[in-house]
């Protein structure tokens, strides 16, 4: 499966393999640059702080 930019689902949790940064440092979907971090599983898990968007780095 595909994944776009212009679709992106706030439920999901994308990771950097399947959704690389459109632009680095960036959320794809509101292109906000703050993010609430989490660590836990040997993954560090990024959220937008303004829309919600996650993925998986
Ligand atoms: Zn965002």
């Amino acid at each position: 499966m595909e994944y776009n930019y212009n679709n992106i689902e706030l439920e999901k949790i994308y990771t950097y393999s399947e959704l690389p940064d459109k632009q680095a440092g960036r959320c794809d979907n509101c292109g906000n640059s703050h993010f609430k971090s989490k660590v836990g599983n040997g993954e560090f898990l990024r959220e937008c702080s303004n829309c919600g968007m996650k993925k998986s780095i």
